[in-house]
């Protein structure tokens, strides 16, 4: 059995390390008979599992599979895949479970693993749970069938192009950050109707042209110039294992999480006349308004992806979004964040209305806000800086919600400050209705931050 495990590698809402550090073949292998033995424990039998382009992802989806075949399970191997498409496939086909070996946008040394049962991502108390079985020792015992299944692409992308229809074909450009998007999303765009520029088209397990990460603003210039160069209708920022998108329009505008919601949402909500939509605690109050005035009935929730996930189920939402460029769309579709199937109803909504992208996102309501802000804190003192901020907040607000950190309305705005569930970080965000009514919010709460020992706001900088 190995000597030592860093349980520290067991995230929120996922498996993360270094290889070489903290993760290895061995831990892999010792992951697989965990994970194998929860669903098992759990009534379940057969797991799809897939990897990305990491420089590690080849040998460790191996021991993976090892380790999950020695339970007893089955392994239906996808090979290389997008995150979404592991999601996919457990609706799609009679599986049980599905892993991926992917860090996301993380840099390359980096590794880990998504995992979902159920037909959902794997709740932290179940993380933790397959945690504690490893920790253990005590393993199911058996001899698993093993099977290629590399047919999941194809089918995801035939699925998608089944549900959309285009009145024009687009012209597009898509920045696949030289990362998984590149398995699917060229096609996929093909498929349903449209031309396509690509960049960072190219395998690069090093990401040497940016990080794979759509909401560092920094990625975009090549993106934007493209789209001004071929004078295309939008493009698309993928991250690492492509389950999230950022968005620019034919004038080279950003557009993330919640501007993109509330377009999604005055197409979904005509159609489906009072449902539910999950509204992330960072997000714009013009998303609860529009919602409102769409006739849908908005719900504001907590931050982190299998918190809105959870919640998205619980209450039968039709959509979600998150600022970090997560979009879980159930008009016509699964409950889980597609970013391709994010992309090609974004893609339909232009093509359809006779408007570019610029005008449709120009008509959507819009009030000066922040970014968020991410201001690094002393681990140990992050949850009480919060309540500080929090108890204060109480006292002094208008209104306030306060089911995750503070989201404080005053100086007819709003801020949030909460602590982050996998860093040692605050994250600060600010709107207001007018500038002047702004700058009085980023204020009040750099004032009051400031003041506690150890923390410094700049609004000068995104990331201190
Ligand atoms: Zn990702």
């Amino acid at each position: 059995m190995m000597k030592e495990i860093d349980t520290s590698i067991f995230k929120a809402y996922d498996i993360r390390g270094i290889a070489g550090e903290n993760l290895s073949e061995e831990i892999m292998e010792g992951i697989g008979k965990a994970y194998g033995t929860f669903v098992k424990r759990n009534g379940g039998k057969i797991i799809v599992t897939g990897r990305d382009i990491r420089h590690s992802s080849l040998s460790f989806h191996q021991a993976l599979n090892k380790g999950l075949l020695s339970t007893g399970c089955d392994v239906w191997d996808m090979g290389l895949t997008t995150t979404p498409s592991m999601y996919f496939s457990c609706h799609k086909y009679p599986v049980d479970a599905g892993v991926v070996v992917t860090a996301s946008h993380n840099p390359s040394s980096h590794n880990g693993l998504k995992m979902y049962f159920e037909k959902m991502s794997l709740p932290t108390k179940d993380i933790m749970r397959v945690r504690d079985i490893l920790l253990s020792g005590e393993f199911e015992e058996g001899e698993g069938i093993y099977k290629n299944h590399p047919v999941v692409t194809q089918d995801h992308i035939q699925a998608i192009v089944d549900k959309i229809n285009l009145d024009r074909p687009l012209k597009l450009v898509a920045d696949l950050s030289g990362a998984m998007g590149i398995v699917i999303v060229p096609e996929l765009i093909k498929k349903i109707g449209c031309e396509v520029e690509i960049i960072n088209g190219e395998v690069d397990p090093d990401y040497k042209a940016h990080q794979p990460d759509p909401i560092v603003l920094e990625n975009y210039p090549p993106l934007i110039n493209k789209i001004k160069e071929v004078k295309a209708d939008m493009g698309f920022m993928y991250d690492g294992d492509a389950d999230r998108i950022g968005f620019v329009d034919n004038q080279g505008q950003i557009w993330l999480g919640d501007k993109i919601q509330m377009l999604l949402a005055r197409d979904i909500l005509p159609k489906n006349p009072g449902s539910k939509v999950i509204v992330e605690l960072k997000n714009s109050e013009a998303v609860v308004e529009e919602v409102l005035r769409l006739g849908g009935e908005p719900i504001f929730w907590k931050t982190g992806h299998t918190l809105i996930e959870e919640k998205l189920h619980e209450e039968n939402a039709i959509l979600a979004a998150e600022m970090s460029c997560h979009y879980y769309i159930a008009d016509q579709w699964y409950k889980f964040d597609d970013a391709m199937y994010a992309m090609a109803r974004v893609i339909q909504i232009v093509a359809n209305s006779g408007q570019s992208f610029a005008e449709l996102m120009g008509e959507l309501p819009n009030y000066p806000a922040t970014p968020e802000y991410r201001v690094t804190v002393p681990e140990e003192k992050k949850l009480e800086i919060v309540e500080e901020v929090v108890n204060y907040a109480k006292e002094k607000c208008d209104r306030y919600l306060d089911i995750d950190g503070i989201r404080g309305y005053i100086h007819n705005g709003w801020f949030l400050v909460r602590s982050s569930n996998t860093q040692p970080m605050i994250s600060v965000r600010a709107e207001a209705k007018t500038s002047d009514d702004l700058e009085k919010v980023k204020d009040f709460i750099k004032s009051k931050l400031d003041g506690i020992d150890g923390v410094n706001l700049d609004w000068s900088k995104q990331h201190s």
